[in-house]
């Protein structure tokens, strides 16, 4: 085996960024993935003997107000003009997300105008000054009906636990457009890449050796002796043999079923907020490419459950011993010589695509050519 000067683990957005960087600078690479395939949960595909592109774990929308950021992806892939909205169901009625003019009007049968809104919400709020849960929170920010109707089945759904046994923190704010604009993203940029994720990746690793199936942690001491610099993206309490607990992670379960219909639910992503309807949302892929002409009798669906599991980390559940646990992590990441760590797993972050694309670019400029972390990389949520 070769002497490499970057041995990347994982083939998701920050790992495939960081190859893509190295490469391009004349450094040589080899980038190891323990999946079958490469991407990362970016993986998209067309679904068995359809055109529909299915993102395997779930549906992902691009989306970043950073140019450098839209440039650099577009040297990748060329984007269709999607636009994300989100609409839930209600007592079998359906609503714009997040809550806005419409939704207010709608729900209680109303027709306020813009600035009538702020009143209208205040005189629902309950004066509840010093919130002591996620219920009281929400309930302070925009009423109790509001809070019965979309927000309190729904977040049991996702946290599996009742709303006045989470923090208030858990939401500094719950916004509501006093508009009836329904755009889910507010970012410059925004839509999905015309041949799907999957494409993206296998350009950005063209002339690099990837090795897929392949799990770095079977025999790290290996790859270690051949490497200049390791940059693991994978989970950090596995990398340190979970020496100070496991990490909490919310996992999703996805169940896809292929229907004999030209278009189930006229939308891509169809949120439920009762908790009678046991999964959170509804999925249907074709819509997220109208530029495409799809077979008129087919259509490909996703119910999507909330579920508690380490083995498949999908977001954070961030409590306060997860939080202490990271600090003894990234602790032990700092006496770990010739490792870089990076990306949702290795930071126990939610990172959107663009802003793990963003911290990629900043620490392979920084590792390649010592120049300071000046990319753009926009705040986690943003
Ligand atoms: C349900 C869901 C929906 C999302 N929707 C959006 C969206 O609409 N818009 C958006 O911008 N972002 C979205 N995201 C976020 C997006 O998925 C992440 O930003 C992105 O995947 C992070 O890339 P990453 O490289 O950090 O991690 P990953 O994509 O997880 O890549 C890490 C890779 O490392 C590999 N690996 C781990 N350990 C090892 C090992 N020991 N050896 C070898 N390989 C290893 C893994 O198999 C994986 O392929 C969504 C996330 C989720 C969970």
């Amino acid at each position: 085996m070769r002497q490499y000067d970057f041995i990347v683990v994982g083939s998701g957005l920050f790992g495939s960024v960081f190859a893509q960087q190295a490469h391009e600078n004349g450094k040589s690479v080899l980038v190891l993935e323990q999946r079958k395939h490469i991407g990362g949960n970016c993986y998209s595909e067309d679904f068995e003997d359809t055109n529909i592109n299915v993102h395997r774990y779930g549906t992902h929308i691009f989306h970043t107000n950073s140019e450098e950021i839209w440039r650099y992806t577009n040297r990748f892939t060329t984007f269709n003009r999607y636009q994300h909205r989100v609409l839930t169901t209600h007592k079998n009625r359906v609503y714009a997300m997040p809550i806005n003019l419409g939704t207010i009007n709608q729900f209680y049968g109303l027709n306020l105008k813009p600035f009538e809104v702020e009143d209208f919400i205040a005189s629902k709020r309950e004066g509840i000054s010093s919130p002591r849960n996620l219920e009281e929170k929400a309930i302070s920010l925009i009423g109790r009906d509001l809070y019965e109707a979309f927000i309190k089945g729904y977040t049991i759904k996702q946290w599996d636990c009742d709303p006045r046994d989470l923090p208030a923190a858990i939401i500094t704010r719950l916004p509501v457009r006093t508009s009836y604009h329904d755009s889910y993203y507010n970012d410059r940029f925004q839509g999905i890449p015309s041949g799907g994720y999957t494409p993206i990746f296998e350009r950005m690793l063209e002339g690099i050796p990837v090795e897929t199936g392949v799990d770095f942690l079977e025999d790290p001491g290996y790859w270690h002796r051949h490497a200049g610099l390791v940059v693991y993206t994978g989970p950090i309490d596995r990398y340190f043999g979970y020496a100070e607990g496991r990490l909490g992670w919310r996992s999703v379960k996805l169940e896809y079923q292929r229907l004999d219909l030209e278009d189930y639910q006229g939308t891509s992503v169809m949120n439920y907020a009762d908790l009678d309807v046991p999964f959170t949302r509804i999925h249907e892929f074709k819509h997220l490419h109208l530029e495409k002409p799809h077979t008129p009798d087919t259509t490909v669906i996703v119910h999507e459950y909330a579920c508690i599991d380490n083995e498949r980390p999908y977001y954070p559940v961030n409590s306060e011993e997860d939080r202490k646990r990271l600090k003894a992590y990234q602790e032990l990441q700092r006496r770990e010589g010739r490792v870089l760590f990076g990306g949702r797993l290795a930071e126990y972050k939610y990172y959107d695509m663009h802003q793990v694309i963003g911290a990629a670019l900043q620490k392979a400029r920084k590792v390649l050519r010592g120049k300071p972390e000046a990319a753009t990389v926009e705040s986690a949520g943003g």
